[in-house]
């Protein structure tokens, strides 16, 4: 006899594992409309409370990707990579990595997020550029790996679909950290997005889903075994975020950055290793280096000669957008009223807590409070100095870019609470904190 949905929740409840059939009652059920989100929003939690066995896992995150059309990327005629970073502050890495990567010859398959809880997306970040449009049909997005070398679609009705319904209840219902359910999210994506080699970011640290250093390798320990299973190559690299990667946080203002990096004119030498250590590694999965080593040399000589930049151009081009602020980033929107933070004594700056600065910079609108809501592109932070940079009294450690004055107020006093000035010259921590291969 079929049990019921509430007998389902019962059973999850008590920490019992659910059959494949099961969980397709329950999330094939919610993707066809037939189940109700405050039973799912149930069963969420009740994952989130007691997790799921290995072979839940795989059968729920399989169902996600079944969940829509699979892609097949074998025809495009180059090797194909993809690349997914579980989320954090200021993390601007695919904007940088996607276009490089394709300018190196490799394509890119990526298939991205909107912000999710306090982390940014790469999607709303990209709709900075006027007219760029994230909704790329399957035969679009495959297309445009073929002609331009990469192409940065959203989750769409076609692809992956249970997530898209499951990642926005998540969102709003306190059930965004939980490893199966991060792992199935990210995983049913990259395995629908059909690439056969597959980099991810874990991020750990204040300003991630894992805070903990433990919880980020085993994240990263479930998404291999799932690719692995599917028989795609994966590299996981579990990356420091207990600081903002790099110095903006928003949207406009990240991507302005990204250019910068990508123009090889300047940038944070934490947000550039990590962006060649990152590279490096799709390179190798795509055939374009044979040894680490040759890989790093590739993607640095790259990013040096700004290859990237034009590529990001081509991408914006082609998904409908204006790519003038390539050349002229001062075309991107820009927010009215713009604040400085000073440090109110000498020393050397010991902390920037990323948590504080992601909320401030979502209620200065670069975020969304409820799922749909409009962003404001133009708003954010810039945070000038790093852990261990030497100030003096009056010296700027931030600016605020706001609508208001008002908000410029409540996020400048949230940025000095959130950068710490002290005596001690602290080391910022490795970027790279651990590193997992199926081909190891
Ligand atoms: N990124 C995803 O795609 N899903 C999550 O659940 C978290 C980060």
């Amino acid at each position: 006899m079929v049990a019921t949905i509430p007998q389902l929740l019962d059973r999850k409840r008590a920490g019992e594992r659910l059959t494949r059939a099961e969980l397709d009652q329950l999330v094939g059920g919610y993707v066809r409309g037939d189940v109700p989100d405050y039973q799912v929003a149930a069963w969420l939690m009740a994952v989130c409370c007691r997790g799921m066995a290995r072979a839940e896992l795989a059968d729920l995150t399989d169902l996600m990707a079944r969940s829509g059309q699979q892609l097949d990327l074998h025809g495009i005629g180059r090797p194909v990579v993809d690349k997914h970073s579980t989320g954090g502050v200021g993390d601007k890495l695919s904007l940088i990595v996607v276009p490089l990567v394709a300018a190196l010859g490799v394509g890119v398959a990526k298939l991205s997020g909107r912000g999710l809880g306090f982390t940014g997306g790469t999607l709303d970040k990209l709709e900075s550029f006027d007219g760029f449009s994230v909704d790329l049909t399957p035969d679009q997005f495959i297309q445009q790996i073929g002609t331009v070398g990469a192409a940065i679609a959203g989750q769409s009705p076609d692809l992956a679909p249970a997530d898209g319904k499951l990642y926005a209840l998540r969102d709003v219902t306190g059930t965004v950290q939980s490893i199966p359910l991060i792992a199935s999210s990210v995983m049913s994506k990259k395995l629908a997005g059909g690439a056969p080699s597959i980099v991810l970011d874990v991020k750990q640290g204040r300003g991630a889903f894992m805070g903990d250093l433990e919880d980020a390798r085993a994240l990263a320990a479930e998404m291999m075994v799932i690719g692995k299973a599917a028989g795609r190559r994966v590299t996981a690299f579990v990356t420091d975020m207990d600081q903002p990667l790099g110095r903006c946080i928003g949207n406009a203002i990240e991507v302005r950055e990204a250019i910068e990096v990508l123009r090889g004119d300047a940038g944070d030498p934490r947000l550039i290793e990590l962006a060649t250590r990152v590279a490096a590694e799709m390179l190798l999965l795509g055939g374009a280096a044979t040894t680490e080593a040759e890989a790093r040399a590739v993607a640095a000589s790259g990013l040096r000669r700004g290859i990237g930049a034009e590529k990001l151009g081509e991408i914006v081009a082609a998904q409908g957008g204006d790519p003038s602020p390539i050349d002229e980033p001062e075309l991107l929107p820009t927010a009215p009223v713009i604040v400085e933070v000073r440090a109110d004594r000498a020393g050397f700056v010991t902390d920037i807590e990323p948590m504080a600065l992601a909320l401030a910079a979502n209620r200065l609108g670069a975020g969304r409070a409820r799922k749909g809501d409009p962003i404001d592109h133009a708003v954010g932070f810039e945070v000038v100095r790093a852990v261990g940079d030497a100030v003096r009294t009056g010296d700027v450690l931030a600016r605020v870019h706001a609508r208001t004055s008002t908000q410029a107020e409540d996020a400048g006093a949230a940025a000095r609470g959130a950068i710490s000035v002290g005596d001690a010259e602290s080391e910022p921590r490795s970027i790279v904190l651990d590193r997992f291969s199926t081909s190891q």
